[in-house]
Parts: C-alpha cells; structure tokens; sequence
C-alpha cells in the first residue's frame, strides 16, 4: 500500500525477524547441555533498614558467539521450542543450591536470605512443579522457607483450579508465593482469593512515574495499601531513584528492589558485593 520501496523494506525486516528466530532457535537447542545458561542475582533491600533480605535469579544466556543474551530475546523462543520445563528445572536447582552455599557461609550470623525464581506462564505448571521444586530443595538441602516462586498474573489464567491444587501443596512445603508484575496483568484481584500468594511484587511501570504526576503517586500508594490491607508483603521493582525509594517506604512497602540498591549481576560479583560484607 505505501509503495514498492516501503514494502520491500518492510519484507526484509521481517526476513530478518525470521532468520534472528532461527538463529535463536538453533543455538537454544544445545544451550542447556553445554552449559551456557548462567543466574543473575539481584538484591531485595529492607526498605527501613536497608538490609539485604534475599535476591531474585534472573536468567541470562552467554552465547558463544553474541555474548550476554537478555530473557527477554531469548525465553519465548525457548517456550515455542517447549523447552521451559527443562530451563525451569535448572534455574530452580541452580538457585537453590547457590542460595544453599551462601547460607551455609551465613551460618554463624544469624542471617537468612531467600531467593526468587520465575515461573513461566506457558510452562506446564501443573503437572511438573511440585515434583521440580521437591528435587531441587532435596538435591540443593535448601530450607523450603528460603525459596519463593515468582508467578505472573497471566499464569494463573488457564485452569485455574488445578494450578491452585498445585500451588497449595508447593506452600505447603513451606514455598513462598510471590505475584510478580502485580497491577499488569487481568483480573489480578480475584487471583489472591484464590491462590495461596504470601507476596505482591508491584510493577515497575508504577514506580518509574511517580517523580513527575501526582496520579502515579496515588496510584502506587493505593497499591501498597492494597497490599498491606490484604496481609500480604509489598515489594516495589524498579526502583531507580531516592525519591521513589522514600515514596514506597513511607507509604508502608515491605521490600525494595531495583538499580538503586543492586543491578543483577553474576553470583561471584554478588558475593563480592553483598554476602561477603555480611560476613564480617
Ligand atoms: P521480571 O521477573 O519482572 O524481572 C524484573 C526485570 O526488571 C529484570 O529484567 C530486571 O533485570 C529488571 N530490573 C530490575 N531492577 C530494575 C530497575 O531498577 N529498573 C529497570 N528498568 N529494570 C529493572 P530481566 O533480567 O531482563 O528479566 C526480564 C524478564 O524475564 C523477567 O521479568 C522475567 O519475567 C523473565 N525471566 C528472567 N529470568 C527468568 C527465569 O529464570 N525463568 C523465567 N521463566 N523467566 C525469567
Ligand atoms: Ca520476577
Ligand atoms: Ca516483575
Ligand atoms: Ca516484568
């Protein structure tokens, strides 16, 4: 419609999604056995002390040719290929057993710190879950207290019923349920009636704007009461600034993570940084 040269342009850009796809897809497939998926971690800071309560494992994929790939690129091909499960299951034993070796380097002090891992919606939840996160508290000798599961509203969609069954004997165990990207997805209220979530991560598209409007403010103050109402503990990610580090702690918010107080980094970088600190 917009004449030949627009089009063909366009044509190309689409080639080249398609081929980026492939390329992506190709690498994918050995990525798991040679090793090349890594955990970020990325601190949860009490917001009135400021101490470090515990971090959450974020996945990157060290190509061997493109270095450093974000999830973001990289995950919905992997659940196109059906290969979350597998990635699931390695991210949740990974996670545990490093949160496991701080903790036991943690052991004189008193401290405990717990770790978060993300759940996909497209991955089947409901049948492989709790078999994962028992072999991986078994395998790692990680306190089920310690590991909490971050679920995004949009997983909670299809049969709900089920998952909920499945959720309950995952808190049983003693598991944390957090509600990531909390406020971003459908029908978020109904959710926390129904499925046994200890957590709500509030967005960070709720906190980015609160410096310039006065509605964002409201906003994300009325959440945090939400929160606070309903029993559950608020955390705010992405907080980048003082400003909205001392919005979110003064209207009553539990937890703050983000580029303020630690970017996600490799686990020897976050040792160095924030365990090893804590041990003196
Ligand atoms: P998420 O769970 O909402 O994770 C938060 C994202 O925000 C992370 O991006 C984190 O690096 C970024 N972030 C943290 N603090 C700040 C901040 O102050 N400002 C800004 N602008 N961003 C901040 P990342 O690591 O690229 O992960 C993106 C998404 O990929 C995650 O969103 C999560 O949904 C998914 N993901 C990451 N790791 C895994 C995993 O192991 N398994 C699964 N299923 N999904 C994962
Ligand atoms: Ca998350
Ligand atoms: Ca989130
Ligand atoms: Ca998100």
């Amino acid at each position: 419609q917009l004449g030949r040269s627009q089009l063909q342009f366009y044509s190309e850009a689409l080639d080249a999604a398609v081929r980026q796809r492939h390329y992506i897809a190709t690498g994918l497939r050995s990525a798991l056995e040679q090793q090349q998926f890594q955990l970020f971690y990325q601190g949860k800071f009490n917001a009135g002390s400021g101490e470090l309560e515990g971090m959450e494992a974020l996945i990157r994929w060290q190509h061997p040719q493109d270095g450093l790939i974000a999830p973001d690129c990289f995950l919905p091909v992997a659940e196109a290929l059906g290969m979350m499960d597998a990635i699931c299951e390695w991210v949740l034993l990974t996670a545990c057993k490093q949160t496991q070796q701080w903790q036991q380097l943690l052991q004189g002090t008193a401290r405990k710190l717990t770790v978060a891992v993300n759940l996909s919606a497209s991955q089947n939840l409901r049948d492989k879950l709790l078999a994962q996160v028992q072999s991986a508290i078994a395998e790692s000798g990680l306190a089920p207290a310690l590991l909490e599961l971050e679920i995004t509203e949009n997983a909670l969609i299809e049969e709900p019923a089920k998952l909920a069954k499945v959720l309950e004997q995952v808190a049983a165990m003693g598991v944390t349920l957090s509600l990531d990207d909390f406020g971003t997805g459908f029908s978020s209220l109904e959710h926390i009636k129904d499925f046994p979530i200890n957590i709500l991560k509030i967005d960070k598209s709720f906190v980015c704007g609160i410096e310039q409007d006065e509605r964002s403010r409201r906003l994300l103050a009325a959440l945090i009461n939400f929160a606070n109402g309903f029993d559950v503990m608020s955390v705010a990610e992405g907080v980048e600034t003082e400003a909205q580090a001392n919005f979110c702690r003064d209207h009553g918010c539990y937890l703050l993570q983000g580029y303020l107080y630690c970017k996600p980094m490799p686990a020897a970088a976050f040792y160095q940084q924030h365990i090893e600190p804590l041990l003196k």
